[in-house]
């Protein structure tokens, strides 16, 4: 009995620790199984460091999946984490960055971003498409989009004296928010006067050709838009200025200052701010606003893009 009792239990003790063994086995296999087909050890293997692989877990899903189906890329991280990234623009991201005459040690991201997004990677006039112009009064036109043909906009109407040099006419809807916009300046002491409005393609491709004719088209481009490439053929935009004041002392001017601290409030941007002359294309113009009404302006100047950026990032999409 005794001798039986103790053969049991030798057998359980056996049986228990081949167990064991069994389920460590199964849990490292398992374990192992989860390694090697772990996305860690897949970008380990494209040859991403530990840090990057951190940083790359972190990303959206369709950022990890192109890591592990594309060769160890170290522009990556630093491209996703840049504020107005776009994804559908990463090949664009790459070539301009590979495009980079002796490539620097440390690439300028935020620069990467913004001519690829706002095209300026690519010399003015090249690469040009039709505006989207289902996007109303928040068509972009500039050196890279351009008008439908000879596009003429609707419900043009005139300027009355009081809030115009003589001749000049602008959308209605336009001149509705900048009748609002003078008549508040006046009550802070501020004259506004509309110098350029609405031009039609006619005006536009007569000043252009001229400055051509005269001057060759390097100059031509300096100095005025191309017709169906300017943004006074929209009637969206206008020239303001007050008496007195002339292109050269606008910018330090009262006037001015009052602009763009309140322009936004009437729907307006200043289009072609100071340091951004790369970016628009346009020197900078103090007197030069475009309508885009309350809601957009105000976004606009909240994200402190310039126009050109903000549609590529937000309308364009
Ligand atoms: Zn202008």
């Amino acid at each position: 009995m005794y001798k039986k009792r103790r053969r049991v239990k030798k057998k359980v003790i056996y049986l228990g620790s081949a167990l064991i063994v069994f389920i460590v086995l199964i849990i490292t296999t398992i374990m192992l199984i989860k390694h090697f087909t772990s996305n860690e050890y897949k970008l380990e293997k494209i040859g991403y460091n530990e840090k990057e692989i951190t940083n790359i877990l972190k990303l959206d899903n369709k950022y990890i999946n192109y890591a592990l189906n594309h060769k160890y890329d170290d522009d990556l991280i630093k491209l996703t984490n840049q504020k107005w990234f776009i994804w559908d623009k990463y090949k664009e991201y790459k070539k301009y960055i590979k495009d980079l005459e002796d490539r620097p040690a440390e690439v300028n991201y935020k620069d990467v971003i913004t001519k690829v997004n706002t095209k300026t990677n690519y010399k003015y006039y090249t690469h040009t498409k039709e505006t989207n112009m289902d996007l109303g009064n928040a068509i972009l036109v500039n050196k890279y989009y351009s008008l439908p043909k000879q596009y003429a906009p609707d419900n043009v109407v005139d300027i009355p004296a009081t809030y115009s040099f003589a001749g000049n006419q602008i959308k209605e809807e336009v001149f509705n928010a900048f009748k609002e916009m003078a008549d508040a300046a006046k009550n802070d002491g501020i004259t506004l006067i509309v110098n350029s409005g609405y031009r039609t393609y006619e005006y536009q491709k007569g000043l252009y050709d001229q400055y051509a004719l005269e001057n060759g088209t390097d100059f031509a481009d300096d100095y005025a838009a191309r017709p169906d490439f300017s943004e006074h053929q929209t009637g969206l935009a206008l020239d303001i200025v007050s008496y007195g004041l002339n292109m050269d002392n606008f910018a330090g001017s009262d006037t001015y200052k009052w602009l763009i601290n309140n322009c936004t409030k009437y729907g307006f941007i200043l289009r072609y701010p100071e340091g951004k002359e790369e970016i628009t294309g346009y020197a900078f113009e103090g007197w030069h606003y475009r309508y885009v009404g309350k809601d957009l302006a105000k976004k606009i100047e909240k994200s402190g893009l310039t126009f050109d950026e903000y549609y590529a990032y937000y309308l364009d999409r």
